[in-house]
């Protein structure tokens, strides 16, 4: 007997989510924070989590650490909030409750891989809507398909991955207010495009609005939220793993909300890089800018693959997106000043 004899077809074709070793090279690939914490806070922080009881579980709603998010994040009034074991947790979670038999769910493309991954291990099918072929929105269109495939669930991510592209507030409305079912704005680099669905909770009861603390410089712990109605929380909560977000993750989650001034400055560092980088890059020659509301800037060169290999030659590790929608197409996450430096210089040597 072999996997292939027991494993459901659809995940035997599933090729697994790769991460690439990184080891020794300036890493400008996954979206993450290039700055650590303060020496004298990862002080504090250490003392407070060597007081954690390991031997118990779980605070198993994580109450304290919701309430604490619910106020700093601006969630309103009457709204709740559950975590999740990183945003991924929390996607994989809404797609398993909505995921009845035939239901589809629906997402402008290209766009963030897991969300079809997510339709595939739940069954649910994935309405792909491909966006312009400048990677930006077409409302109308979209909403002309959920009108004709009535889907259970749609997902757009605000601003867009891989494009980093931030779509007009009002196409995203128009769409929350046409759907027939639910719509979740993933708003993973909320704090690089500050806008926000957030505040509009209350106008539309089809809404959810899902951040992560990952791009904000806490990856590691893995703790993503998700804020809505009572009455949509209550149902996803039935679906989530009992003591899903662990007791070092809720600690140091609970302990850096109240730091929450020195994530949003390297936030803000980050941004100003992000003008910088995406500047430069738009003088080099043969270099197309997607215009960025994130910590990544998207470009297309005249052969991403071969880029791609100069640029890891030179020990900087971006990732190369060569696809149908994005041909030759690179990510590059903001860095530090530094790192953007070294990017810049290696770029201008691998382009052709
Ligand atoms: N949503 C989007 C749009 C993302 O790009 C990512 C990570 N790349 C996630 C969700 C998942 O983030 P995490 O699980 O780290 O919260």
């Amino acid at each position: 007997m072999s996997p292939a004899d027991l494993v459901r077809p659809e995940i035997l074709g599933l090729k697994a989510y790769h991460v690439p070793g990184a080891q020794g090279l300036v890493k400008l690939d996954a979206m993450e924070n290039p700055y650590t914490l303060p020496e004298a806070l990862r002080r504090e922080l250490a003392a407070v989590l060597a007081r954690v009881e390991l031997n118990r579980y779980p605070d198993p709603g994580g109450a304290k650490l919701r309430a604490l998010l619910a106020r700093k994040m601006q969630v309103p009034a009457g709204m709740e909030v559950m975590l999740g074991n990183g945003s991924d947790e929390l996607l994989q979670m809404v797609v398993m409750a909505l995921a009845r038999r035939g239901a589809a769910m629906m997402y402008p493309a290209p766009t963030f891989v897991m969300y079809s991954m997510y339709a595939t291990f739940m069954g649910m099918k994935a309405l792909a809507t491909p966006l312009r072929e400048d990677l930006s929105f077409d409302a109308a269109a979209f909403i002309a398909r959920m009108k004709a495939e009535c889907p259970a669930l749609v997902f757009i991510a605000y601003p867009n991955n891989p494009s980093g592209i931030l779509y007009p507030e009002e196409d995203v409305a128009a769409v929350i207010r046409a759907a027939p079912g639910l719509v979740l704005i993933d708003e993973a680099y909320h704090a690089f495009a500050r806008k926000s669905f957030m505040g509009r909770l209350g106008e539309f009861p089809n809404l959810l609005v899902l951040r992560t603390v990952s791009k904000l410089g806490l990856a590691g712990i893995r703790l993503g939220y998700l804020a809505g109605r009572p009455e949509w929380i209550e149902q996803l909560n039935k679906v989530r793993p009992p003591y899903n977000v662990n007791v070092l993750t809720q600690a140091a989650a609970c302990f850096l909300l109240e730091r929450l001034d020195v994530l949003e400055a390297q936030a803000a560092e980050i941004r100003a890089e992000r003008e910088q980088l995406a500047g430069e890059l738009a003088r080099l020659p043969g270099v197309k800018v997607f215009p960025s509301q994130a910590n990544f800037i998207l470009i297309r060169v005249p052969d991403a693959g071969r880029t791609h290999a100069a640029l890891l030659e030179r020990r900087v590790l971006v990732k190369n997106l060569d696809g149908e929608a994005t041909r030759n197409c690179l990510r590059i996450t903001v860095g530090t000043p530094e790192e953007n430096r070294i990017l810049l210089a290696a770029l201008k040597e691998a382009l052709p």
